[in-house]
């Protein structure tokens, strides 16, 4: 059985103690790779780091989150624009808008995240989209900007099914994770009906670990809990989950 993780920040000073332990149970869990996503300049050069020392496993993103969009926004982009420019990323992201926390910045995350889908354009890389109380708009700015060549992935989905199925419809794909474990989320169900046709897999670790982890650290291996439950709710068994759901990631990222 094999699994991607599309989203795991293991750069993360979460992991200093003991990455190696975590990418090698990972290994062992049939996580063939590790996708990071970026969040800005204070960790890129981290992440970079970890890229080259777990080579071929782990692959990095470039972008700026939408949480660490602040008054030195356009410094972050110039940086970003250096960091493409240089080498090869599996992604843009993660960017996306976040009207969870802040909303003193919400007209720049907007200025911030069109940037953004213009460079996966531009670079014909997918778009990796963080849409914490704000699916709907971030649903919009896709609409806005599909010519039928933009590709990307929701993460951390956690919408309707109207919402899954508009996202669907633009062709772009849902990073589902432990959210789906958690009692009451309701994204079991949202999936049931979804289906697996755009579904990949991510852990979004450290953050949001599966039931029986919830709430602890969480790491790559911990996305089986996730492939057991996605089976228990649809129709597939755990090989196809992971079937579909590596062929998807493989799909998205051209890896
Ligand atoms: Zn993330």
């Amino acid at each position: 059985m094999t699994i991607i993780d599309t989203h795991s920040h293991v750069y993360l000073p979460e992991f200093d103690q003991d990455r190696e332990t975590i990418v090698e149970r990972a290994d062992k869990a049939g996580i063939i790779r590790i996708l990071m996503p970026a969040i800005d300049s204070t960790t890129h050069e981290n992440m970079l780091e970890i890229e080259k020392h777990f080579a071929g496993k782990c692959m990095a993103m470039m972008g700026l989150h939408p949480c660490s969009v602040m008054e030195k926004y356009d410094v972050e982009l110039g940086i970003i624009e250096q960091h493409l420019s240089k080498k090869k990323f599996v992604a843009i992201g993660e960017t996306g808008l976040d009207f969870y926390w802040d909303l003193s910045f919400k007209d720049q995350q907007y200025e911030v995240f069109q940037q953004q889908i213009s460079w996966a354009l531009q670079y014909n890389i997918p778009v990796v989209i963080h849409s914490r109380n704000s699916i709907d708009e971030c649903i919009e700015m896709i609409q806005k900007n599909q010519d039928g060549s933009l590709k990307g992935v929701f993460h951390c989905f956690s919408g309707s099914l109207q919402q899954a199925k508009k996202i669907m419809e633009l062709g772009f794909y849902m990073g589902i994770g432990g959210v789906i474990t958690f009692k009451n989320s309701g994204l079991d169900l949202v999936m049931k009906e979804a289906g697996l046709s755009n579904v990949i897999l991510e852990t979004d670790a450290p953050y949001l670990a599966p039931v029986p982890y919830r709430g602890k650290r969480n790491e790559p291996s911990y996305l089986n809990y996730v492939v057991d439950k996605l089976a228990s709710v649809t129709t597939a068994s755990v090989e196809e989950v992971s079937e579909i759901t590596t062929a998807n990631a493989q799909k998205l990222f051209s890896i």
